[in-house]
């Protein structure tokens, strides 16, 4: 739960640290500002992946081959752990059900569980496939995700546009080269 007034202390302090005037007009609300955006950006503390995918349907399709559901794109903000700065980009969800499958919006609901939080993005994309994994039963899963880091970009190396890549792999995905090859070639197209 987030300490509100706690988050408007600490902000009229950080605000005086920099050398500006907390009391000045356009900053007299940035505390309570702040207070209430991080109510929805650090949401995902109080939420629940294992409720997001909680509804599930029973499906036929079972197996390796042509089982594949993907969802791409899937837009995500979070604020990295080291620097509080944002960082943002793409999820790639790929699934091999096991009689199970969820409706695709909870695919996105799973992701902004992780997102809304204090995050490192190796996490991020490790968190989303062991959600999927164990909460669907999944035979396997393939989470990629691609984001711009602000800390990398608009402050220390300044590299606008660098895309950090990682890719978590749970189940038949772990060891098949081929599977995952049909995921990728999904995502090009
Ligand atoms: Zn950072």
């Amino acid at each position: 739960m987030i300490d509100k007034e706690k988050v408007k202390e600490a902000v009229s302090m950080l605000l005086s640290a920099i050398g500006e005037d907390a009391s000045r007009e356009g900053l007299k609300d940035t505390p309570d500002r702040v207070a209430r955006m991080y109510e929805e950006i650090y949401a995902g503390y109080e939420d629940d992946a294992s409720e997001r995918l909680s509804r599930q349907f029973e499906t036929e399709e079972t197996g390796a081959a042509g089982g594949i559901v993907l969802e791409k794109d899937i837009t995500f903000y979070s604020v990295c752990e080291h620097h509080m700065l944002p960082f943002f980009g793409k999820v790639h969800i790929a699934y091999i059900p096991d009689k199970r499958i969820v409706g695709l919006s909870k695919l996105a609901r799973t992701v902004e569980v992780f997102a809304r939080r204090l995050q490192v993005q190796e996490r991020l994309t490790s968190q989303i496939a062991d959600a999927v994994y164990s909460e669907l039963g999944a035979k396997g899963v393939l989470v990629i995700a691609s984001a711009e880091h602000t800390c990398m970009t608009m402050r220390g190396v300044k590299k606008p546009g660098t895309q950090t890549v990682t890719m978590s792999a749970r189940g038949l995905f772990e060891n098949d080269e081929a599977l995952k090859g049909q995921v990728l070639a999904l995502l090009r197209t």
